[in-house]
């Protein structure tokens, strides 16, 4: 069996075939192929194709922060190092993160998100209106739940799809409202 060491160590191949890192199986996908998928769900469903793509994000980064309040008991560095993970799984790295204790209002600003790299692999220079980073705001948004056991809502006020430098998500407790993607 030829075992490699993939990202910082957390991974191997088993058997050449399959990757295992923190008791699971991984899956490496490229970004068109994510993106593609991305713009055929909204080409059918419209709209609320970002919606759902937010929630399954949402449910992986609640999901994920739950498993991780064992080890790092929650709260705003439990949250840093959930995001500093996802640099590490190659979703981009990560500028700033900002915790407002009084709000519990976080900022976490991407360099170089998957999601936008890989717009910008199928569609070029062409810059787009709305954010496009639906998977890496809903992770965040559950990332932050699972970190401090309230219900956030993630919003992408940046995008460097949409000509910004950054990826900016802005992530506030917000009961069980939620927002519209549009
Ligand atoms: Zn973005």
């Amino acid at each position: 069996m030829a075992d490699k060491v993939v990202g910082s160590g957390m991974f191997e191949v088993k058997g050449d075939e399959e990757i295992w890192g923190l008791n699971r199986r991984w899956v490496l996908f490229s970004n068109a192929l994510l993106i593609n998928m991305m713009d055929r769900m909204e080409s059918i469903l419209g709209p609320v194709a970002k919606r759902q793509i937010y929630e399954v994000g949402y449910s992986s980064g609640k999901m994920g922060g739950q498993r991780m309040r064992e080890i790092f008991k929650g709260g705003i560095e439990q949250f840093r190092q959930h995001v500093n993970l996802s640099t590490t799984l190659g979703w981009g790295k990560i500028q700033k993160v900002e915790y407002d204790e009084g709000s519990g209002k976080i900022i976490l600003e991407y360099l170089n998100t998957w999601e936008s790299g890989g717009y910008h692999e199928i569609h070029g220079d062409t810059k787009i209106k709305n954010a496009t980073c639906l998977f890496s705001a809903g992770i965040a948004g559950g990332a932050a739940e699972g970190a401090f056991e309230i219900p956030y809502e993630a919003t992408e006020e940046a995008c460097v799809s949409k000509g910004d430098s950054v990826c900016r998500f802005v992530l506030t407790p917000m009961g069980e409202k939620r927002q519209v993607i549009k």
